[in-house]
């Protein structure tokens, strides 16, 4: 496949002032990234600050109740509360080694945000992440945690005032400051090399996963299970299993409030192939090609594009993707806290709810679902919604 290219998805869609800066990174990747002093660094952080590994945890109870066999990858435990925090230390140290004195990042929900201003404090750079005004009120406590950490804060007013926004406003700096700055991108998403990029930063998880179930049962799992948002703890932990042909995996998208009302984030269920912010992938997007409005109860999930190799996986038929609801969500998050006493990520919870619906699909199999991150950030929704204000 060409570099770069996941089928025919993903590559460089830029405007040419980007280019001198995407060909520096990808140097610093296949050099830097793949070196050997680079990986000792990074799995010290990963183990150390991070917490690595992260628990495979046998959930017993849901087990019994759904009659299946169902593990949890528990990265709601890493430090920052999610997957987020093993990209971020990546591009950071990445960043500082190629000479890099300021990063820059977008956030949606501010969690990517709160990863990166956390890394960049770790490790001694200057830090400013584009966030639209929308979700800063909606978001207000991460905002303040991104300063805590010393980081600052800019609003973006253009737009729909949330992630795109933010996302092109963070470009836009990157263009002019590529010199001592480097752009931190949160998902496996955006032009090469980031969807590569991301990925290795994030297999660990699929890695762990693999040791640990056959440290615990002898075999592979039947099913591994994620939610998809830009698609990084998907492909985090689905990676490593591609090979192993017998393994399904399973990817789970926002439905919204259902496909049929037009308010969801289900990129394969209601885009088609477009080019958006550096990659060609699925998009939501109307008759003429304009970006359409996403909705999800969980604005991890709330994204009109999707990780280019997602659809790479989608078309050859090797992953399959589904959504789940708003209300089903609520559900899985209320079964989580109250069989496990795990209060999960309403984005994590879409993949706990696809098991929970489904529980004949998965009769007797032995399935890990990703539990991408903890749900404290998510409780003053949780309360919106059972009131009915969502
Ligand atoms: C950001 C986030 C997601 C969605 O992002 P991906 O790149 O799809 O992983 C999922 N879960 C949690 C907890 C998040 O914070």
């Amino acid at each position: 496949m060409k570099r770069g290219y996941f089928g025919g998805y993903g590559g460089q869609y830029v405007p040419e002032t980007l280019m001198p800066a995407l060909k520096e990174l990808e140097k610093g990747f296949y050099t830097i990234v793949r070196s050997r002093g680079f990986k000792r660094e990074f799995s010290g952080y990963l183990k150390d600050y991070v917490g690595r590994p992260t628990p495979l945890y046998f959930a017993g109870n849901i087990s019994k109740r759904l009659g299946i066999r169902l593990y949890l990858k528990r990265e709601d435990l890493c430090h920052t509360g999610a997957h987020k925090i093993n990209n971020a230390i990546g591009q950071v140290l990445l960043a500082k080694r190629m000479g890099k004195k300021r990063i820059i990042a977008e956030t949606g929900a501010g969690q990517h945000g709160v990863a990166t201003a956390t890394a960049a404090a770790l490790l001694g750079l200057e830090c400013v992440v584009y966030m639209g005004i929308e979700d800063m009120k909606r978001q207000a406590i991460n905002v303040t945690r991104m300063e805590m950490l010393g980081a600052e804060v800019r609003g973006v007013d253009a737009g729909s005032r949330t992630l795109k926004d933010a996302i092109n406003e963070a470009l836009r700096d990157w263009v002019t400051n590529v010199r001592d700055t480097h752009y931190v991108l949160g998902t496996v998403f955006g032009p090469h090399p980031y969807p590569t990029m991301v990925k290795e930063f994030v297999s660990v998880i699929g890695k762990e996963a693999i040791r640990q179930l056959k440290t615990k049962e002898g075999r592979l799992p039947d099913a591994v299970v994620a939610c998809v948002g830009g698609g990084s703890n998907a492909m985090g932990i689905f990676y490593p299993f591609i090979r192993y042909k017998e393994v399904g995996l399973i990817g789970v998208e926002a439905g919204g409030t259902g496909i049929e009302t037009g308010r969801h984030a289900a990129r394969f269920a209601g885009g088609r192939i477009g080019i958006f912010q550096g990659a060609k992938s699925y998009l939501l997007q109307d008759a003429n090609g304009q970006v359409l409005k996403t909705h999800s109860i969980s604005a991890g999930l709330d994204y009109a594009s999707v990780g280019p190799e997602h659809c790479y996986l989608k078309d050859t038929k090797r992953a399959e993707y589904v959504y789940v609801r708003d209300d089903e969500v609520i559900e899985a998050f209320n079964l989580l806290c109250q069989e496990e006493g795990i209060i999960p990520a309403l984005e994590s919870s879409h993949a706990i709810a696809y098991v929970m619906k489904n529980p004949s699909q998965f009769r007797e199999m032995l399935v890990i679902v990703n539990l991408s991150g903890r749900g404290d950030k998510d409780l003053a929704t949780v309360v919106e919604y059972m009131k009915g204000n969502i």
